[in-house]
């Protein structure tokens, strides 16, 4: 919990609020060279393959390093896995299935897609159909937890046709790895892609893809960009432990106490439990302040919250927004492309305490800007 009542509690999609521990190892300085930052690197490429049930019994997966953000691991893993001659199929159903779209444009990919609204998950069958129309298509990315709005998409029967039907694979998992379970050997995946500032808890600054390794044996030569080659930073990684280019030295120091503390939380379970928990706060304290949610309770993952903007003449997101943080709690604003909207975050370095005094802040902040009709606008009662 953050230690500097300057400092805002970030109840947004990452970064995130980080805990004192994770930020003090980054207080000293590593050499990459060096046989202990070798020892971190791997120490923390077998945790995070373990965290989705790769083990040295089942070895199936490698977990490649990236420096930089979420959205580097993703184009790296695109253009290292997606064959210069293949065919992307994206299931889009918010921006960031969107910007695989957009990312694909840049590295000369084809892509197929189907572009489902931001409140409903993507179909089983209408992707099997797309699948079967087109031959071309080698591989299929879907965002596990849409950040837009906070929708999960099901992965495990899409994943098992999607196998059945010999194509790979691409999950982007940045917002639910390590809160929502995935697991290889029930959801079969060439490749799950997320970074370390968002549910893993540690700062921003280092991607990474657990890929399996008979699909990135095949990627010698395929990637079209030099830094973004997981295929050479993979094959680095196994041969001297080291990373290609300079390292974010502090930040993998950063993560690697991040991840002592997820294991401490239970894993998985452990912070999963503590994200519904929040989020259940969250909601159950915002419908009674008379927000209404955008997503239906089935739909809603416990990573992020879409809240319709209060139809009150008097609601402003920038005063709004302004006035929550000056209580202490900085939120993120809405995503959607038709509707006026805020969102919540429950993840990070946060529990009920905090979720409960966001709340009460929220409800300072209503009064003080005299904002009484708080559902959506033309359905004010
Ligand atoms: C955060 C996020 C990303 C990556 O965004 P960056 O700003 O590059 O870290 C990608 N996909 C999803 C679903 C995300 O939530």
């Amino acid at each position: 919990m953050t230690d500097d009542p300057t400092t805002p509690y970030l109840l947004t999609p990452g970064p995130l609020t980080t805990s004192p521990s994770t930020r003090a190892a980054m207080n000293r300085d590593w050499g990459s060279r060096d046989k202990d930052f070798i020892e971190m690197t791997a120490r923390i490429r077998t945790r995070l393959a373990s965290i989705v049930g790769v083990t040295d019994a089942a070895p199936t997966h490698s977990c490649v390093l990236l420096q930089g953000s979420g959205t580097y691991a993703i184009e790296a893993t695109l253009d290292t896995l997606i064959p210069r001659d293949g065919k992307l199929l994206l299931l889009i159903n918010g921006a960031y299935g969107t910007r695989m779209a957009e990312i694909c444009r840049y590295i000369g990919r084809e892509t197929e897609q189907i572009e489902y609204s931001e409140n409903a998950p993507v179909d089983l069958t209408g992707v099997e159909f797309a699948i079967d129309s087109d031959p071309s298509i080698t591989h299929v990315a879907v965002v596990h937890c849409e950040t837009t709005t906070g929708i999960l998409n099901p992965l495990v029967e899409l994943a098992e046709m999607i196998r059945r039907k010999g194509l790979g694979l691409i999950i982007d998992a940045m917002s639910s790895f390590g809160a929502l379970p995935l697991d290889v050997a029930t959801v079969p995946c060439t490749a799950v892609v997320a970074s370390s500032n968002k549910c893993l808890e540690g700062v921003p600054g280092v991607g990474f893809a657990i890929i399996e390794k008979a699909a990135l044996k095949a990627c010698e030569n395929n990637p079209t960009s030099l830094s973004l080659d997981l295929f050479r930073q993979w094959q680095q990684f196994e041969k001297t432990g080291e990373w290609r280019f300079t390292p974010p030295t502090h930040v993998v120091a950063a993560f690697d106490a991040a991840l002592d503390a997820f294991e401490q939380e239970g894993g998985v379970e452990g912070r999963g439990a503590r994200y519904a928990e929040n989020c259940r706060i969250l909601v159950t304290g915002m419908r009674a302040l008379g927000f209404e949610t955008y997503l239906s309770d089935n739909l809603q993952a416990p990573i992020i919250v879409t809240f319709y903007s209060p139809g009150d003449a008097n609601y402003v997101f920038g005063e709004f927004y302004d006035r929550l943080k000056s209580h202490g709690y900085a939120i993120y604003p809405g995503k959607l492309t038709k509707e006026d909207s805020f969102r919540i975050g429950c993840i990070g370095d946060l529990g009920s305490r905090e979720m409960k005094g966001a709340l009460t802040a929220i409800e300072a902040v209503l009064v003080e800007m005299q904002i009484t009709d708080r559902a959506p606008a033309g359905r004010s009662g």
